[in-house]
């Protein structure tokens, strides 16, 4: 108690010794509420988030087939469009596949491999691919593309690896599908070994309540 005593009297007698104008602080004090420079703290390091990619019990193919790219409810249907004309006098070919289906339903990845481009919609803009991915499969060397999604999922960005599965979008009418018009869901699904693109349709697995026509 006696060195406490003494201890406030110096201090005291310090402040009391101060030319006018000079304000003492107790140590750690700030100024304006901010903390001194040592005291800062100091940024916490970043994780690497892992996207929380979804794996759904889709049933792997038998070999030499393509699992269904979609989680086929009622309203799921195909007719043949591959190779059809697009564009003015038949300046190119529709190299993909358009299989309707319900707004929202879930786009699996048909072969685990690299979300290699990320397709995004620009609002107003009815052209082009909409919201897609680009899928490949290194080990088999097939290239596969979602085109005119409704959504991302959440997390995914491209460069990722998902799994053969991994709910990659949802079915939508961005791009070339229809947009605005409310209609005409559907996912355009390329399938291109060595990327060359061949018709998916006689190599997809059949769901019972999506219905094949032509
Ligand atoms: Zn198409």
């Amino acid at each position: 108690m006696l060195g406490a005593a003494v201890g406030i009297v110096a201090l005291e007698r310090v402040a009391d010794a101060l030319p006018p104008g000079i304000v003492t602080r107790s140590a750690g004090a700030d100024v304006d509420g901010e903390l001194q420079p040592a005291e800062r703290i100091p940024p916490t390091t970043t994780t690497t988030t892992v996207p929380p990619t979804t794996t759904t019990t889709l049933p792997p193919p038998p070999p030499g087939q393509i699992a269904f790219p979609i989680d086929a409810q009622p309203d799921c249907w195909i007719s043949d469009n591959f190779g059809d004309c697009r564009g003015s006098g038949c300046s190119r070919l529709h190299e993909g596949l358009d299989i309707m289906g319900s707004k929202g339903a879930d786009l699996y990845a048909v072969a685990t491999g690299r979300l290699t481009t990320k397709y995004v919609a620009t609002p107003g803009r009815t052209y082009g691919a909409g919201n897609g991915w680009t899928l490949y499969d290194e080990e088999n060397d097939v290239v596969y593309k979602y085109f005119h999604m409704a959504t991302h999922t959440p997390g995914l960005e491209e460069g990722d690896i998902v799994q053969f599965g991994d709910v990659i979008g949802t079915v939508g009418n961005t791009g070339t599908s229809g947009a605005n018009s409310d209609t005409n869901y559907h996912l355009h699904f390329e399938y291109r070994p060595g990327n060359v693109a061949k018709d998916p349709r006689p190599l997809l697995v059949r769901p019972a309540n999506c219905t094949f026509y032509g």
